[in-house]
């Protein structure tokens, strides 16, 4: 019997933005085509030194993270080597979501065509939220994507346009058997408020886009009654099953 996807919850640590302090989620789905990574946290420089890592941003974002915490070790201590991550997909190229790249050689690394442009040639990186050099580094095998995608085809990992936080953000819907659907809005909401429209939308690229891609995954949720899990939301967090001890299957 082949079994469905499991999914396994990370925070790489906190970040601290507006004087509120929340997780910094990266997540595994054990697909039995492959282990596919979902995000990567916080890259490993803000552990070792966030303020020569970020520049400007430091001021802005203050980042709580242990060497332990960077994405390579927390696999490692599930036995998930980084040879046998084939995927790696960017929901974006913020600097909270970069931890991955340059550490799984083998994989490909997916990111909207979108989003890559945008992080490569917009003139001020730092107010866009991307620092290039997360994402120009030798040896990142990346695949652009333009529009949805079925990962393996099989509907268990889809790929979602949702714009607007960034130019080029993606969703995840995920369907572990048992558990039924799961959606990672990455960044595209934050937290619940967010979701519930009490809250304004985080869009550093386009605010009308920011709000069609919440009607997108609202309209969705109201089809599938799916899991939901936000970007940045401290209380719904806590609420959730982590790795390494629990995962969705
Ligand atoms: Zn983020």
């Amino acid at each position: 019997v082949d079994r469905g996807p499991r999914l396994h919850l990370f925070s790489s640590g906190t970040i601290a933005f507006g004087g509120v302090e929340a997780p910094v989620p990266f997540f595994l789905c054990s697909h039995p085509q492959g282990n596919v990574l979902i995000d990567g946290g916080n890259p490993l420089a803000v552990a070792v030194d966030g303020r020569a890592h970020w520049g400007p941003l430091a001021d802005y974002f203050s980042a709580v993270m242990t060497e332990e915490q960077h994405c390579v070790a927390q696999l490692a201590a599930v036995g998930v080597a980084p040879e046998s991550v084939c995927f790696v997909v960017q929901t974006h190229l913020h600097i909270d979501h970069t931890g991955a790249l340059g550490h799984f050689p083998g994989a490909s690394t997916l990111v909207h065509a979108d989003e890559l442009r945008a992080a490569r040639t917009v003139e001020q990186p730092h107010a866009h939220g991307y620092v290039r050099a997360d994402f120009e580094q030798p040896g990142i095998a990346w695949q652009t994507l333009d529009g949805d995608r079925d990962l393996f085809g099989d509907g268990t990992i889809r790929l979602l346009e949702t714009p607007g936080h960034s130019a080029g953000h993606m969703s995840i819907l995920l369907t572990p058997q048992r558990t039924g659907p799961v959606l990672l809005t990455g960044d595209a909401v934050d937290t619940a408020s967010q979701w519930e429209r009490r809250r304004p939308l985080r869009a550093l690229d386009s605010q009308p886009d920011a709000e069609r891609s919440l009607g997108r995954l609202r309209d969705l949720a109201g089809e599938l009654d799916p899991l939901v899990v936000f970007g940045h939301d401290a209380a719904g967090w806590a609420k959730l099953s982590h790795a390494p001890e629990r995962h969705y299957d």
